[in-house]
């Protein structure tokens, strides 16, 4: 098979299921099922080996939902911050539960979710996180009922709860003394439920994490309660398992060298912006020459990071950067009328898979 043309997405099969075997470790040894968070990485093209090692799916809103039940199957959690009327008569058609954000959402709402599971989302009113953007505690936080008093009036009309509470998350410590809180907190409500999840952003796949403790902690914790619990990891199910693969189409200098690549942070790797990361390189030693790494958009600021690298960058050469499954393409766009790019997956019998090319079509289509 010819290259196939840079930039492209390239998923690996294999390092998948590296994360898949935890979570299904964490599904044995624990008894708590895991969702996908699909907000974080809905590329289906590999729903068929995730699908063996996870429970379901959970969304943030009517498509990913409808997804999620076309794609992957299974359970399917529908939350959204705020539904509309029609958009619960759409969800209903999906999801097996159906979690709102705030009591009026429930109360309004809930007559037209005939035959789904109903929960609430529960703002703890602590988290754990590295950013104020994504804390979901954070001052004036929508995100989640408060009033624990007119939570336990509603109890009788939901079957469960949702925390969603860290983010990012590699502390196991942090994680066991926030869930013996919750466990004193709301303790008495989660007895008369049937279920709980516990939301995302926690990173039991990293390397290093107590996942023997970790289980250890999620099975007392079902049984002290008598609840199903759940978690929804995003991050955590496809971490490490993707690149973005571009092409040094320039090297420009300005006190230092900047390599311009194919392919571009606002567009292609948004996160890198807005929590203002540096980009992992995969496969290029460090060394002594400094280099910046640039996208092509016209934004000033779309820079992937800055290296020290063993050799210099040149034009034509290609630049891999790593951990580019998680919130990149579910988020990428078509911010200068860049080429989009293709998305590719390793399978685990190593052939390599050219999925989907997007064109000038794709592009004129999405904005009239
Ligand atoms: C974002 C989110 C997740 C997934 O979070 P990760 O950090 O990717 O694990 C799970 N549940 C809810 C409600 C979320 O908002």
């Amino acid at each position: 098979m010819k290259p196939i043309p840079t930039p492209y997405y390239l998923l690996d099969e294999r390092r998948l299921l590296r994360n898949l075997r935890i979570i299904r470790r964490v599904r044995e040894r624990s008894g708590a099922k895991s969702v996908l968070a699909l907000k974080c990485f809905s590329t289906w093209c590999v729903f068929d080996l995730m699908r063996q090692y996870m429970d379901g799916t959970t969304s943030s809103g009517v498509y990913e939902a409808r997804l999620g039940y076309e794609k992957f199957g299974g359970e399917t959690h529908a939350y959204s911050v705020s539904y509309t009327r029609a958009d619960i008569r759409d969800v209903r058609r999906y999801a097996d539960k159906i979690i709102f954000n705030s009591l009026s959402q429930l109360r309004t709402l809930a007559p037209e979710a005939r035959g789904c599971q109903l929960g609430v989302r529960v703002n703890p009113g602590f988290s754990y996180s590295h950013f104020d953007l994504a804390d979901p505690a954070r001052q004036n936080s929508r995100l989640g009922v408060r009033d624990g008093q007119a939570l336990r009036a509603a109890a009788s009309l939901i079957r469960g709860v949702m925390f969603h509470f860290n983010c990012e998350n590699d502390d196991f410590a942090n994680f066991s003394a926030n869930l013996d809180r919750l466990g004193r907190e709301y303790g008495d409500l989660l007895a008369q439920l049937e279920w709980v999840s516990l939301g995302g952003g926690l990173f039991f796949t990293k390397a290093g994490y107590p996942v023997d403790a970790f289980c250890a902690k999620l099975k007392a914790f079902s049984q002290q309660f008598g609840v199903q619990v759940y978690l929804e990891p995003g991050e955590a199910a496809i971490t490490g398992a993707a690149e973005l693969v571009t092409t040094v189409l320039d090297v420009v200098h300005n006190a230092t060298d900047v390599a311009i690549v194919d392919a571009s942070t606002e567009a292609h790797m948004l996160d890198v912006l807005t929590y203002r990361m540096n980009t992992r390189l995969v496969g290029r030693p460090e060394g002594a020459h400094k280099i910046i790494i640039a996208g092509r958009s016209c934004l000033a600021g779309d820079v992937f990071g800055q290296y020290s690298l063993r050799s210099r960058l040149k034009t034509g050469q290609v630049v891999r950067f790593g951990d580019a499954a998680g919130y990149t393409m579910v988020k990428k766009n078509w911010f200068n009328g860049m080429p989009m790019p293709a998305i590719a997956v390793r399978r685990l019998n190593g052939k390599l898979e050219l999925v989907r090319q997007f064109g000038y079509k794709d592009f004129v289509e999405s904005l009239s």
